[in-house]
Protein backbone atom coordinates (compact mmCIF):
# COMPACT_ATOMS: atom_id res chain seq x y z
CA UNK A 1 0.00 0.00 0.00
CA UNK A 2 0.90 3.83 -0.33
CA UNK A 3 3.07 5.43 2.65
CA UNK A 4 0.79 8.83 2.04
CA UNK A 5 -2.20 9.41 -0.01
CA UNK A 6 -3.74 12.66 -0.66
CA UNK A 7 -6.92 12.71 -3.21
CA UNK A 8 -8.17 16.22 -3.71
CA UNK A 9 -6.78 18.01 -1.24
CA UNK A 10 -7.91 21.56 -1.03
CA UNK A 11 -7.09 23.80 1.70
CA UNK A 12 -7.35 28.12 2.44
CA UNK A 13 -6.49 30.31 5.18
CA UNK A 14 -9.33 32.75 4.65
CA UNK A 15 -8.99 34.20 1.07
CA UNK A 16 -5.39 32.42 0.45
CA UNK A 17 -5.70 29.44 -1.40
CA UNK A 18 -2.62 27.28 0.03
CA UNK A 19 -3.44 23.93 -1.55
CA UNK A 20 -5.85 23.56 -5.08
CA UNK A 21 -7.00 20.19 -5.33
CA UNK A 22 -3.97 17.85 -4.73
CA UNK A 23 -3.46 14.06 -5.63
CA UNK A 24 -0.22 12.50 -4.54
CA UNK A 25 0.75 8.84 -3.80
CA UNK A 26 3.75 8.24 -2.19
CA UNK A 27 5.01 4.65 -1.97
CA UNK A 28 6.72 3.19 0.91
CA UNK A 29 10.74 3.48 0.31
CA UNK A 30 10.53 6.48 -1.12
CA UNK A 31 12.75 9.66 -0.71
CA UNK A 32 11.10 12.52 -1.87
CA UNK A 33 11.53 16.00 -1.83
CA UNK A 34 8.95 18.74 -2.13
CA UNK A 35 10.40 20.99 -3.87
CA UNK A 36 9.10 24.82 -3.87
CA UNK A 37 9.35 28.95 -3.09
CA UNK A 38 8.35 30.33 -0.17
CA UNK A 39 4.19 30.41 0.20
CA UNK A 40 4.44 27.64 -2.52
CA UNK A 41 2.01 25.03 -0.13
CA UNK A 42 4.80 23.03 1.44
CA UNK A 43 4.03 23.50 4.80
CA UNK A 44 0.40 23.19 4.38
CA UNK A 45 1.09 19.89 2.84
CA UNK A 46 3.10 18.52 5.28
CA UNK A 47 1.32 19.63 7.96
CA UNK A 48 -1.64 17.67 6.42
CA UNK A 49 0.35 14.63 6.35
CA UNK A 50 1.22 15.06 10.09
CA UNK A 51 -2.75 15.74 11.22
CA UNK A 52 -1.78 19.79 12.32
CA UNK A 53 -3.42 21.00 9.40
CA UNK A 54 -7.17 19.80 8.03
CA UNK A 55 -8.00 20.11 4.85
CA UNK A 56 -11.06 21.62 3.58
CA UNK A 57 -11.90 19.27 0.96
CA UNK A 58 -10.02 15.94 -0.19
CA UNK A 59 -8.61 12.65 1.67
CA UNK A 60 -5.58 12.31 3.68
CA UNK A 61 -4.31 8.56 4.17
CA UNK A 62 -1.23 7.68 5.96
CA UNK A 63 0.11 4.36 6.69
CA UNK A 64 -3.60 2.94 5.75
CA UNK A 65 -5.02 5.40 8.19
CA UNK A 66 -5.58 8.99 9.11
CA UNK A 67 -3.19 11.10 10.06
CA UNK A 68 -3.56 11.56 13.61
CA UNK A 69 -3.68 8.02 14.19
CA UNK A 70 -0.85 7.44 11.60
CA UNK A 71 1.04 9.71 14.72
CA UNK A 72 -0.55 8.12 17.78
CA UNK A 73 0.88 4.44 16.40
CA UNK A 74 4.13 6.13 15.88
CA UNK A 75 3.93 5.16 11.82
CA UNK A 76 4.64 8.90 10.90
CA UNK A 77 6.84 11.49 12.61
CA UNK A 78 7.94 14.64 11.88
CA UNK A 79 10.46 17.57 12.58
CA UNK A 80 9.04 20.89 12.11
CA UNK A 81 10.61 24.01 11.76
CA UNK A 82 10.70 24.80 15.51
CA UNK A 83 12.16 27.55 17.82
CA UNK A 84 14.79 26.90 20.50
CA UNK A 85 15.33 23.99 23.26
CA UNK A 86 14.81 25.75 26.68
CA UNK A 87 15.42 24.26 30.48
CA UNK A 88 18.49 22.62 32.05
CA UNK A 89 17.48 18.79 30.71
CA UNK A 90 20.23 16.88 29.13
CA UNK A 91 19.93 15.50 25.14
CA UNK A 92 19.78 11.91 26.44
CA UNK A 93 16.69 13.00 28.97
CA UNK A 94 15.19 14.65 26.61
CA UNK A 95 15.27 11.38 23.75
CA UNK A 96 14.71 9.33 26.96
CA UNK A 97 11.25 11.83 27.77
CA UNK A 98 10.27 11.42 23.78
CA UNK A 99 10.74 7.49 23.59
CA UNK A 100 8.20 7.68 26.64
CA UNK A 101 5.40 8.78 25.14
CA UNK A 102 5.68 6.24 21.64
CA UNK A 103 3.69 2.58 21.72
CA UNK A 104 6.92 1.52 20.15
CA UNK A 105 10.46 3.01 20.60
CA UNK A 106 13.99 2.84 19.34
CA UNK A 107 16.65 2.73 22.49
CA UNK A 108 17.70 6.02 23.26
CA UNK A 109 21.44 5.34 22.63
CA UNK A 110 20.44 4.29 19.24
CA UNK A 111 18.53 7.70 18.46
CA UNK A 112 21.32 9.79 19.32
CA UNK A 113 23.33 7.33 17.20
CA UNK A 114 21.53 7.86 14.25
CA UNK A 115 21.77 11.42 14.84
CA UNK A 116 25.03 11.85 14.90
CA UNK A 117 25.23 12.82 18.98
CA UNK A 118 27.28 10.18 20.23
CA UNK A 119 29.51 12.37 23.08
CA UNK A 120 26.75 14.90 23.58
CA UNK A 121 24.15 13.06 25.70
CA UNK A 122 24.75 14.80 29.25
CA UNK A 123 24.95 18.30 27.23
CA UNK A 124 22.33 20.48 28.24
CA UNK A 125 19.48 21.10 24.68
CA UNK A 126 20.16 24.83 25.44
CA UNK A 127 23.67 25.03 24.95
CA UNK A 128 23.60 22.94 21.80
CA UNK A 129 24.67 24.77 18.38
CA UNK A 130 22.77 24.95 15.88
CA UNK A 131 23.13 22.16 13.94
CA UNK A 132 23.36 20.05 17.03
CA UNK A 133 19.91 21.50 18.40
CA UNK A 134 18.54 20.48 14.37
CA UNK A 135 20.18 16.62 15.16
CA UNK A 136 18.11 16.48 18.48
CA UNK A 137 14.97 17.40 17.03
CA UNK A 138 15.89 14.21 13.80
CA UNK A 139 16.88 12.36 17.13
CA UNK A 140 13.50 13.12 19.06
CA UNK A 141 11.52 12.09 15.62
CA UNK A 142 13.28 8.83 14.83
CA UNK A 143 13.48 7.59 18.11
CA UNK A 144 9.55 6.61 17.67
CA UNK A 145 11.09 4.33 15.17
CA UNK A 146 8.35 5.81 12.42
CA UNK A 147 7.87 3.89 9.53
CA UNK A 148 7.58 7.89 7.62
CA UNK A 149 9.72 10.58 8.61
CA UNK A 150 8.78 14.22 7.61
CA UNK A 151 11.12 17.32 7.43
CA UNK A 152 10.11 20.41 7.11
CA UNK A 153 13.13 22.66 5.91
CA UNK A 154 15.18 20.42 7.79
CA UNK A 155 18.93 22.67 6.95
CA UNK A 156 17.12 26.08 7.21
CA UNK A 157 20.07 28.45 9.15
CA UNK A 158 22.41 25.27 9.00
CA UNK A 159 25.90 26.46 7.88
CA UNK A 160 27.95 24.01 5.17
CA UNK A 161 29.48 21.51 8.05
CA UNK A 162 26.22 21.25 9.59
CA UNK A 163 24.20 20.71 6.34
CA UNK A 164 26.29 17.60 5.57
CA UNK A 165 26.12 16.02 8.56
CA UNK A 166 22.36 16.01 8.73
CA UNK A 167 22.07 14.81 5.79
CA UNK A 168 24.32 11.90 6.19
CA UNK A 169 21.87 10.71 9.11
CA UNK A 170 19.06 11.46 7.00
CA UNK A 171 21.04 9.29 4.20
CA UNK A 172 21.38 6.53 6.98
CA UNK A 173 17.74 6.42 7.40
CA UNK A 174 16.25 6.12 4.34
CA UNK A 175 18.72 3.53 3.78
CA UNK A 176 16.64 1.52 5.85
CA UNK A 177 13.77 1.17 3.79
CA UNK A 178 11.90 3.79 5.55
CA UNK A 179 9.76 6.80 3.57
CA UNK A 180 11.21 10.27 4.09
CA UNK A 181 9.68 13.48 3.01
CA UNK A 182 11.23 16.53 2.71
CA UNK A 183 10.57 20.14 2.22
CA UNK A 184 13.09 22.50 0.61
CA UNK A 185 13.83 25.41 -2.04
CA UNK A 186 17.27 24.66 -2.03
CA UNK A 187 17.57 22.12 -5.60
CA UNK A 188 20.64 21.09 -4.87
CA UNK A 189 19.55 19.49 -1.55
CA UNK A 190 17.96 16.90 -3.51
CA UNK A 191 20.41 15.38 -5.45
CA UNK A 192 22.05 12.43 -3.91
CA UNK A 193 19.15 12.92 -0.71
CA UNK A 194 15.80 12.57 -3.12
CA UNK A 195 14.76 9.59 -5.22
CA UNK A 196 11.67 11.70 -6.53
CA UNK A 197 11.19 15.40 -6.45
CA UNK A 198 7.26 16.88 -6.21
CA UNK A 199 7.92 20.11 -7.21
CA UNK A 200 4.73 22.88 -6.05
CA UNK A 201 3.81 26.03 -7.04
CA UNK A 202 0.87 28.13 -6.13
CA UNK A 203 -0.69 25.06 -4.26
CA UNK A 204 -0.26 22.95 -7.28
CA UNK A 205 1.89 20.34 -7.97
CA UNK A 206 3.71 21.74 -11.70
CA UNK A 207 6.41 18.95 -11.37
CA UNK A 208 6.89 15.41 -10.59
CA UNK A 209 10.23 12.81 -11.32
CA UNK A 210 13.76 12.05 -10.36
CA UNK A 211 15.96 14.48 -9.64
CA UNK A 212 17.91 14.47 -12.88
CA UNK A 213 14.70 14.83 -14.57
CA UNK A 214 13.24 17.84 -12.78
CA UNK A 215 16.58 19.31 -13.08
CA UNK A 216 16.75 19.49 -16.68
CA UNK A 217 13.16 21.23 -17.00
CA UNK A 218 14.52 24.08 -14.34
P1 LIG B 1 -3.09 0.59 -1.33
O1 LIG B 1 -2.26 1.07 -2.49
O2 LIG B 1 -2.66 1.18 -0.02
O3 LIG B 1 -3.38 -0.86 -1.30
P2 LIG B 1 -5.67 1.02 -2.43
O4 LIG B 1 -5.34 1.27 -3.84
O5 LIG B 1 -6.26 -0.28 -2.03
O6 LIG B 1 -4.46 1.35 -1.49
O7 LIG B 1 -6.63 2.18 -1.93
C1 LIG B 1 -6.83 2.45 -0.56
C2 LIG B 1 -8.15 3.21 -0.42
O8 LIG B 1 -8.08 4.47 -1.14
C3 LIG B 1 -9.30 2.45 -1.03
O9 LIG B 1 -10.45 2.69 -0.23
C4 LIG B 1 -9.42 3.06 -2.42
O10 LIG B 1 -10.74 2.93 -2.89
C5 LIG B 1 -9.09 4.51 -2.14
N1 LIG B 1 -8.52 5.15 -3.32
C6 LIG B 1 -7.41 4.80 -4.00
N2 LIG B 1 -7.17 5.64 -5.00
C7 LIG B 1 -8.16 6.55 -4.98
C8 LIG B 1 -8.47 7.71 -5.78
N3 LIG B 1 -7.71 8.08 -6.81
N4 LIG B 1 -9.57 8.40 -5.45
C9 LIG B 1 -10.33 8.06 -4.42
N5 LIG B 1 -10.08 7.01 -3.63
C10 LIG B 1 -9.01 6.26 -3.91
P1 LIG C 1 5.58 27.04 2.07
O1 LIG C 1 5.80 26.07 3.19
O2 LIG C 1 5.84 26.46 0.72
O3 LIG C 1 6.30 28.33 2.28
P2 LIG C 1 2.93 27.43 3.20
O4 LIG C 1 2.17 26.16 3.17
O5 LIG C 1 3.54 27.87 4.48
O6 LIG C 1 4.01 27.39 2.04
O7 LIG C 1 1.98 28.62 2.71
C1 LIG C 1 1.14 28.53 1.55
C2 LIG C 1 0.26 29.77 1.50
O8 LIG C 1 -0.64 29.77 2.61
C3 LIG C 1 1.03 31.09 1.58
O9 LIG C 1 0.36 32.03 0.80
C4 LIG C 1 0.93 31.43 3.06
O10 LIG C 1 1.03 32.82 3.25
C5 LIG C 1 -0.45 30.91 3.41
N1 LIG C 1 -0.53 30.48 4.82
C6 LIG C 1 0.12 29.45 5.39
N2 LIG C 1 -0.22 29.31 6.69
C7 LIG C 1 -1.14 30.27 6.94
C8 LIG C 1 -1.88 30.65 8.09
N3 LIG C 1 -1.78 29.99 9.25
N4 LIG C 1 -2.74 31.70 7.97
C9 LIG C 1 -2.86 32.36 6.81
N5 LIG C 1 -2.19 32.05 5.69
C10 LIG C 1 -1.34 31.03 5.74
Amino acid sequence: GAAIRLVGVSKSYGGVEAIRSLDLDLARGESVALLGPNGAGKSTTIGMMVGLVTADRGRVQVAGTSPRTAVARGAIAAMLQDTGFMGGVTVAELVGFAASIYPRSLAVGRAIDLAGLIGLERRRVDRLSGGQAQRLRFAIAVVADPEILILDEPTRALDVQARAEFWEAMRAFAATGRTLVFATHYLDEVDGNASRVVVLANGSIVGDGRPDEIRRRT
